[in-house]
């Protein structure tokens, strides 16, 4: 933006509108909207974010912005007919911030600005002789002007708050009179002049420009950089600030203030939620100072305000079409709006609201479908604590990694190993974890600590991991040498249980039972959704069948048996994307996986495969009948041998006891040898994947054979099976061609004329394999994207070793916003995708394209495959749901998920 486009600064609230949001901050885009509606608004004007902005990068006020404030204040004074800070009859303003994104408590407002030592009085006047409420909101000012605007320790003045009411005898503010409130005044100008080195400004005007440029620099305190890192809000948007004139919540008992929601935001339910305080300024509410009342209360109390205010509610919803929350006071049985926006809600909540506004007519499916989203969806489906009156949360941290977890504390990972070695589930508490703690976090059930945000090693790492983590929860204290923590009143000792829940960062002591989803019991079947009354199900019901009605992209898992093929099946998986073949070679199997491996002969090596063969064949056989006919994208092996091998140490161990008893120690030391000579420095960029296939002869081979033999088995019982042989770790197109050319002529023998048609196609996930994928197109039927290696090799490093090493690192400077293991890197990962995807179509029109990596249930992710062309997504089986959901948004959406 132009210095000449910012020209204007200041807005009136009849200037603006509900869509102006960059400009004026939600707060106040929603003031002018509610103004243009005809709706009670105080009358107020807005100080746009461009001021903010160049205010944040020169260090002071762009030029014109002081004369526009002053000409909109005069505006402001002529429709009030009062002047700012008059001493005969003042007119107050609050001072509010405002961004783009609401930043909750991240910034700061100012109330009463314009009061002084004289206009105190002038307010005692204008009120009817009304002293005490004169005095209170003099205190008010001083108190919200000291903290906010000179950073005067807010504890000082809450101090001074409780002496005066002690000194009083009671526990309620409503019980100081005007003299103790003068008094109390006194007291807060003493405590500001002794932090800020100057009296309380007794200029109106000076009171107004400070506040304005204490929001504006408020956009740059820590906890709001912290805040906006963690949302992932943007550093350069700013702040708006807005004026407005003051009404009085606390004029007396036919004065109040309150918040409310047009519907439950925790359930979706429809009806009336909020919170009521009579005599009171707005911030009380909110500072839990007194109980407030349930919203309902106020219709017996002013019955006008209450039948109004349920009618702009109404009004309010119907016109932004969704959930809204607002903020109200009451001056003297005139009801004045404060605030709305768009509410938040719980996951739960945002599927109910947009079923039920469908109901409405308010709005379409298409509609419904974008208000939800695969994170709401994904919290839903994890099993939930079964909360009653008998568990109280403890603490309160950051939920970091998502489900609910219950175990035995531990406090270190050595400790953690043990004890789940023994069965035990545990909960690893630190204060912050670190690399050392790996394993510990490996054998856990949950970790807790109490430091650390969402982008905290022990946040990240979890999510890695699938694991359910509190973060932040600084309530405790935790003492590692003395084996327990402090929480509130309670100290819990190792061994004693906790239950920390990850969606929503609160920690119980005890065992929290657990439920399963009721999601999740859709989605298996067990719960139908025609019959049940459960608000819930309905809802996603309906938008999951409208999700799937608009999707281009199919969606398949990644299973590697027919009991995962079944289950991912019921979760609505198209086919099998990923199938591994490794598992087949562990368990009772790993015996002929050393004869294999220490064959010495072709005729030893061959009878070990020839042994493997009807192994493999039954596995497929059961992965084709389960999946009736719908493909199955079988990766032929792909880790090094060596991973089958036991590890060195074990072995070298063995052979010693062995010899020592006087064993037999031929087998163990040829196996030792060859685990010797099979040592790799980089097993990940080493003799794995196809590589394997065309240094070992005969074992794709057999695989293939094994494939094509269950394909054809099934086919003969009646039953279908597509399957679709991929090779793992092409780079290029020769190493492919090679293997096809073998393939090709053992599918050919075993499928004879039994109709049955194999595909043969290969994963791109070496670099080079995307930057020549014209060349490999020609040579195969299909490319699935194994992004997880494409991730690896694209930046060069391996997940095990980086995600616990220093991605917290990189998260915190902001290298990456997010893992690139969690979503894909679009402009480096993504980008070579974009490139074999591009390339490989043109060089064979209609080629198949599909991906398998982890990536392809994650959200954000599933918008660029479908930006980029792919027929599908493969994820695990779990993340079913949520790829058809977010592949049912990306289809009706333009442009990137908006999941904020
Ligand atoms: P936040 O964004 O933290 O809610 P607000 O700017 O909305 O901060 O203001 C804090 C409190 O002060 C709210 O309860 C609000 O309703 C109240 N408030 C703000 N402006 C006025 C005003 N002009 N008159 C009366 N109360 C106000
Ligand atoms: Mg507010
Ligand atoms: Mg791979």
């Amino acid at each position: 933006m132009t210095a000449h486009e910012t020209d204007k600064y200041v807005y009136d609230f009849a200037e603006g509108n509900k869509d102006l949001k960059d400009l004026l901050g939600g707060k106040g885009a929603n003031l002018a909207e509610m103004t243009n509606l005809g709706l009670p608004v105080p009358p107020g004007f807005t100080i746009t974010t461009g001021a903010c902005q160049a205010y944040l990068a020169t260090g002071r006020e762009p030029d014109g912005l002081a004369g526009q404030i002053e000409a909109h204040l005069e505006a402001l004074e002529r429709a009030m007919g009062r002047r700012l800070g008059d001493p005969q009859d003042p007119l107050l303003v609050s001072v509010r911030s405002g961004a783009r994104f609401s930043m909750p408590g991240m910034m700061e407002t100012v109330l009463n600005v314009g009061l002084n030592d004289r206009s105190v009085v002038g307010l005692s006047d204008q009120a009817g002789k009304n002293d005490r409420f004169a005095w209170d909101s003099y205190r008010r000012l001083i108190q919200m002007f000291g903290k906010t605007v000179c950073e005067v320790p807010g504890e000082e003045f809450e101090h001074a708050l409780d002496e005066a009411k002690r000194a009083k005898g009671t526990h309620d503010d409503l019980d100081l009179d005007a003299d103790d409130l003068r008094g109390l005044v006194e007291t807060y100008k003493k405590i500001f002049a002794k932090h800020t080195g100057r009296e309380f400004p007794q200029e109106p005007r000076e009171q107004l420009d400070l506040a304005i440029r204490a929001v504006f620099e408020s956009w740059n305190a820590e906890r709001a950089i912290l805040y906006r890192r963690q949302e992932r809000i943007p550093a350069d948007l700013g702040t708006a600030v807005n004026v407005v004139a003051m009404v009085f919540g606390n004029l007396g008992p036919d004065s109040g203030t309150g918040v409310a929601f047009t519907r439950d935001p925790g359930s979706g339910a429809q009806g009336i939620y909020g919170d009521y305080l009579a005599n009171a300024q707005g911030e009380d509410v909110v500072a839990g100072i007194r109980n407030t009342v349930p919203l309902q209360e106020l219709e017996r109390l002013d019955k006008t305000s209450y039948d109004q205010l349920l009618d702009i509610m109404a009004r309010l919803e119907g016109h932004y079409q969704d959930l809204c929350d607002i903020e109200f006071t009451i001056e003297r049985g005139k009801l004045w709006m404060l605030q709305t926006r768009v509410g938040k809600r719980t996951a739960a909540a945002a599927f109910v609201i947009a079923g039920q506004l469908v109901d409405e007519g308010l709005i379409d499916l298409d509609e419904a479908l974008h208000r939800v989203n695969g994170a709401q969806l994904a919290q839903l489906m994890f099993p939930r604590f079964q909360l009653d009156h008998e568990f109280e949360a403890v603490a309160q941290g950051i939920g970091a990694s998502p489900g609910a977890a219950s175990g035995a504390v531990v406090f270190t990972s050595a400790r953690a190993v043990e004890l789940a070695a023994e069965g035990k589930s545990v909960i690893l508490v630190r204060r912050e974890t670190n690399p050392d703690d790996l394993n510990g976090m490996i054998a856990a059930q949950g970790i807790l600590t109490s430091r650390g945000g969402k982008t905290s090693h022990a946040a990240v790492v979890a999510r890695g991991m699938g694991k359910t983590c509190v973060s932040g929860a600084d309530g405790i204290e935790v003492n590692v040498p003395a084996k327990r923590f402090t929480v509130g009143g309670h100290t819990v000792s190792e061994g004693d249980v906790v239950s920390i829940d990850g969606t929503t960062g609160k920690v119980y002591l005890g065992e929290v039972p657990v439920t399963p989803s009721e999601v999740v019991q859709y989605f298996e079947g067990t719960l139908d959704p025609e019959r049940t009354d459960d608000a819930l199900v309905r809802a996603v019901h309906r938008i999951m069948t409208h999700a799937d009605a608009r999707r281009r992209l199919a969606v398949r898992t990644n299973a590697d048996t027919g009991a995962d093929a079944a289950r991912a099946r019921r979760f609505g998986a198209e086919g099998i994307g990923l199938c591994r073949t490794e598992h087949m070679f562990l368990g009772d199997r790993r015996e002929l996986v050393e004869r294999l491996i220490l064959a010495a002969t072709d005729a030893e090596r061959t009878d070990a495969l020839a042994a493997l063969l009807p192994l493999q064949r039954q596995d497929f056989v059961e992965i084709f009948r389960e999946m009736a006919g719908l493909p199955v994208t079988v990766r032929l092996i792909d880790p090094p041998l060596h991973e089958f091998l036991p590890p060195l140490e074990q072995l070298a161990v063995n052979v010693a006891v062995a010899q020592e008893r006087g064993e037999d120690v031929a087998k163990e030391e040829a196996l030792l040898a060859a685990v010797r000579r099979m040592h790799e420095e980089n097993p990940m960029l080493g003799l794995r994947g196809v590589r394997l296939g065309l240094v070992i002869p005969g074992l794709f081979a057999m695989q293939v054979r094994a494939i094509a033999e269950a394909a054809v088995a099934v086919t003969r019982d009646g039953g279908t099976a597509c399957p679709e042989i991929m090779v793992p770790l092409v780079g290029a197109v020769q190493e492919l061609e090679t293997v096809r050319a073998e393939a090709e002529k053992i599918i050919a023998e075993v499928v004879g004329d039994s109709g049955v048609e194999v595909l043969i196609g290969t994963m791109i996930e070496v670099p080079r394999a995307a930057l020549t994928a014209g060349q490999i197109a020609e040579a195969a039927q299909f490319f699935s994207f194994g992004t997880n290696d494409l991730t690896q090799m694209g930046w060069g490093f391996s997940r095990d070793d980086v995600e616990g090493a220093f991605f917290w690192r990189y998260l915190e400077l902001g290298i990456f916003g997010i893992s690139p293991f969690e979503s894909i890197d679009r402009d480096g990962v993504g980008r070579l995708i974009r490139i074999a995807a591009e390339e490989g179509r043109a060089a064979r029109p209609g080629l198949k394209l599909g991906v398998c990596g982890e990536h392809g249930g994650d959200p954000d992710s599933v918008h660029f495959f479908h930006e980029v062309g792919l027929d599908y997504v493969s994820c695990s089986p779990f993340r079913v749901p949520v790829a058809r959901l977010e592949a049912g948004r990306a289809a009706i959406e333009t442009t990137g998920s908006d999941s904020r």
